[in-house]
């Protein structure tokens, strides 16, 4: 179960700042000590400041799939943390995700994938279409490679089975980080949007694509990859007429799929080619009408399926990414903080690859940090094993971006000429799917 919590209910140890924090920005850390020292002693009594300034060991930012994963992978193995979401609640929306053979050993190492597996279907295989609805190819997954499970989940029911997992008032939402500030004793102040203040030991940002601590360590923004895409869940309460196959159609500049996510639910996607995000659309009567006028004379299951889908499940996503250039990009952590998932590597979702890469990150974290932890108790090693978990992550999440964009490039060419060489030569007579799903091969071993 998930609470709620309030910083002034809380039990945790507090802390008044008894030493200047030092900057990595200096100038604004000067101005935090001043501001601190100002209340201190001009507006808020010590005890009122005890109240504020909340001491923690672990920190978890970001309530999504990498930091639940995260927490609940550090729990099994003993080490306590607090996951600070901004949201009131945990993400309900959304569609659903597909996780190939590496998520799903995640899921098994942190104890979750038995309660999920029976509620979503095993998809056998793939059917690739052009846009006339001819056939392509056909794989069957399992042909390929016996040990490849392929099944898409909900993501609001992954996130409730990773939360349900979790000790009461672990995750703390309307929680949005503001600030953060590094000090002198390799600890991290954490200022939340309502002003309260926490100083954590370690830090663990898995605030998603936009994320602060990721600005934060120096990282740039995301890129835009020149193309967006719709999505929806579309809900089929007498049960979807799919059979547990994923189709993709490609067509010039646009492709579509939809995926059998359970016996009443179809994910679907349709991705175009745009030079600009464009505006932020969240009406789902325009996104529908425009996600059904790129493929209006596609095949009518397409159309028949966006037109199965609530409203709510509905959206628009820019695709962007991240390549974590050797020498030119930061590393992963910055003495005790570090990143995970989509905070430290978006990456197109053309591999299906982004949720479960947060995943793997997960539990690779979790097993170095506490082995860490437990060896020198004053976290004198906790540095070393962040700088590890980078280097042993970072070969597997930076082939797999550029791999994932040139996926997606060679999907959205626009010429003709081109797009016809595809759907008649290389995918019917030189694409073999077992390659092309080689990275899915990780095992994350036992918790
Ligand atoms: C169109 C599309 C399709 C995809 N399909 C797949 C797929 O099929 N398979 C797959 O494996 N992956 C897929 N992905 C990728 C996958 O969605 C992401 O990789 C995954 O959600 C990353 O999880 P995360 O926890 O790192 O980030 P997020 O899910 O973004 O979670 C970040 C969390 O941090 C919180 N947060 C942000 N800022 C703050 C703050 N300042 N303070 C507190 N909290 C904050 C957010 O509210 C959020 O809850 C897809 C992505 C897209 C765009």
């Amino acid at each position: 179960m998930i609470h709620q919590s309030a910083f002034a209910s809380s039990m945790a140890a507090s802390l008044a700042f008894s030493k200047p924090l030092l900057p990595f920005s200096s100038s604004s850390h000067a101005n935090l000590f001043v501001r601190l020292r100002t209340q201190t002693y001009h507006h808020r009594s010590k005890s009122e400041i005890k109240c504020q300034v909340r001491k923690e060991d672990v920190v978890i930012v970001g309530a999504g799939i990498a930091g639940l994963a995260t927490a609940l992978s550090l729990h099994r193995l003993g080490v306590k943390s607090l996951v600070l979401e901004q949201a009131h609640s945990l993400r309900t929306g959304g569609t659903s995700l597909t996780l190939f053979k590496n998520g799903w050993r995640v899921l098994d190492a942190i104890g979750v994938a038995h309660y999920l597996r029976p509620n979503f279907l095993e998809i056998q295989g793939m059917a690739v279409k052009s846009e006339d609805g001819r056939e392509l190819r056909s794989f069957t997954f399992k042909q390929e490679d016996q040990s490849q499970e392929v099944r898409a989940v909900e993501r609001r029911v992954l996130l409730e089975t990773l939360a349900g997992e979790l000790p009461q008032d672990m995750i703390q939402f309307s929680s949005k980080l503001a600030r953060i500030e590094a000090n002198l004793d390799g600890e991290t102040l954490l200022e939340l949007a309502d002003g309260s203040k926490l100083l954590a030991k370690i830090v663990i940002g898995c605030d998603g694509i936009r994320s602060p601590i990721a600005k934060w360590m120096g990282f740039p923004e995301a890129n835009y990859v020149g193309h967006c895409a719709f999505r929806g869940l579309a809900s089929y309460p007498e049960g979807q007429p799919y059979g547990p196959r994923v189709s993709y159609i490609y067509g010039r500049g646009v492709r579509a799929g939809y995926v059998p996510v359970s016996p009443t639910k179809v994910y679907w996607f349709i991705c175009f080619n745009s030079s600009s995000p464009g505006p932020k659309i969240t009406d789902p009567t325009v996104l529908k009408k425009q996600a059904k006028e790129l493929v209006k004379n596609w095949p009518s299951e397409l159309l028949d399926i966006v037109d199965a889908t609530p409203d709510e499940t509905v959206s628009k996503t820019p695709l962007v990414d991240r390549w974590l250039w050797p020498a030119v990009t930061p590393p992963a952590s910055a003495g005790r903080v570090v990143l995970v998932g989509d905070a430290w590597h978006p990456m197109t979702p053309n591999l299906g690859q982004g949720a479960c890469c947060a995943l793997e990150d997960a539990v690779v974290l979790a097993k170095k940090l506490a082995g860490a932890i437990k060896t020198n108790e004053d976290y004198s090693s906790v540095e070393g094993a962040l700088r590890s978990y980078g280097s042993e992550r970072w070969p597997r999440v930076f082939p797999l971006t550029i791999r994932a964009y040139l996926v997606g490039s060679i999907l959205q060419w626009e010429n003709p000429l081109v797009c016809s060489v595809r759907n008649n030569i290389v995918i019917p007579k030189l694409v073999r799917l077992g390659p092309l799903l080689e990275h899915t091969n990780f095992t994350p071993g036992n918790l």
